[in-house]
């Protein structure tokens, strides 16, 4: 049957995705099964989406009682679960008010339109200009790949939306400098996720803040990879003492369920008013209850200080094989956002991984990524740690 599957896909499905040979049948908690039967530990996790684990009994419980309650009506009326979520988001970070749509790339679109609009609102309209990092990532869509730093993502859709300029991560005189009278705000990312889990000097995002704000420009924080938990906080901006203007939202933030938000100070937010920017499914009720429950059990189950605490540990891990292998470059991270950077191509060490029954992630050619559930515990980090060493023992010989 599974070569059946793969055979079909490999005819009907769009050719975007470069997949791995198994076909995930189930998961529970950090487990996946194929459907040969055979077991993974799982530390990609939906790429950083399903925090609290696969079937997580809570979050489906939540899921279907609202779906035999009410799937859908359209944001042209309110409905309970949508405000009860938008309430969570906003006492629980620097935000006042939540947009509400259904992917990251949606959320930053709706956080590059606002800002447009807001400094339309202000009677500023020469500034448009939007300053993001080289090796970002922002999302697929027209503007959200113009945005980003990598001109892989570009190639072959150019022209690419007007408006956006680049400078290196972690170099604030470089940002300084390319500040202009039309530039309207900085996006970034507090970790880069996509671009190879980098992460910022201590001091480098509070200078960012302070750049955008005497230069009265908005600070955008991508927080789709990084957010709900990942870093060991909420939000990862809560690491360095500062806050931005506006924030994105998507992976995690539903444990698997479509979603994305973009939160913004009042301020900020009133911008956007009646007819401004709209989505169909944006906050529809069987979304956003599913995510109350993972929000709600993000705060009652001390998960995140599990994340953080048990984070530590798969780095000290990680280190540890670094020692042992001359060819780990680099261990960098944060929480459960943690990479390991190679002196080698990564993906055979990927397949081996997936052979021995660990799935893992690499990015940028060279660099592993480990982002499990945040439910993740010490035994399934020793075995995954033990199974690296014995690869790439194998990889020298
Ligand atoms: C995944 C990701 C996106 C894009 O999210 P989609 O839901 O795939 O559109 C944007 N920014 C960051 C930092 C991401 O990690």
């Amino acid at each position: 049957m599974t070569q059946e599957i793969i055979k079909k896909a490999d005819q009907v499905i769009a050719k975007t995705y470069k997949r791995f040979p198994i076909v995930i049948a189930k998961g529970k908690g950090c487990t996946l099964w194929d459907t040969q039967g055979k077991k993974y530990t799982d530390f990609v996790a939906g790429i950083a989406v399903c925090n609290l684990g696969h079937a997580h009994p809570g979050v489906s419980k939540a899921l279907s009682k609202q779906a035999d309650t009410l799937f859908h009506v359209s944001n042209l009326y309110y409905t309970i679960p949508q405000v009860e979520l938008a309430s969570w988001l906003t006492e629980n970070s620097f935000a006042d008010r939540v947009f509400f749509c259904n992917s990251g790339a949606e959320a930053n679109e709706a956080a590059i339109k606002l800002t447009r609009k807001y400094f339309k609102e202000k009677g500023e309209s020469g500034k448009y200009r939007i300053i993001s990092m080289e090796h970002s990532f922002h999302g697929r869509t027209m503007a959200t790949l113009s945005a980003t730093g990598q001109d892989k993502i570009k190639q072959g859709f150019e022209p690419v939306l007007e408006g956006f300029d680049y400078v290196p991560f972690n170099d604030i005189s470089a940002l300084r400098s390319k500040i202009g009278p039309s530039t309207c705000a900085v996006l970034i990312e507090p970790i880069q996720g996509e671009g190879g889990v980098r992460c910022p000097d201590p001091e480098y995002l509070k200078a960012v803040r302070q750049t955008c704000d005497e230069a009265g420009i908005l600070l955008i924080f991508d927080e789709i990879q990084t957010g709900i938990g990942r870093t060991g906080k909420l939000f990862a901006y809560e690491h360095f003492g500062i806050a931005p203007d506006i924030m994105t939202l998507a992976k995690a933030l539903a444990n698997g369920l479509p979603i994305g938000a973009m939160l913004a100070r009042e301020e900020v937010a009133d911008a956007f008013g009646p007819g401004s920017h709209a989505s169909t499914f944006g906050g529809t009720p069987v979304v956003t209850a599913a995510s109350l429950e993972v929000v709600r059990v993000l705060s009652e189950e001390n998960i995140i200080d599990h994340c953080k605490n048990i984070g530590v540990y798969f780095k000290e891990r990680l280190s540890w094989l670094k020692d042992r292998h001359e060819l780990i470059e680099d261990v960098r991270g944060m929480g459960l956002l943690l990479g390991m950077k190679l002196s080698m191509e990564g993906d055979q060490i990927v397949a081996s991984c997936m052979e021995k029954g660990f799935l893992i992630n690499c990015i940028q050619g060279n660099i592993l990524r480990f982002i499990p559930p945040l439910i993740i515990e010490k035994q399934e980090i020793d075995a995954l740690v033990a199974c690296l060493d014995e690869v790439f023992n194998q990889m020298v010989r």
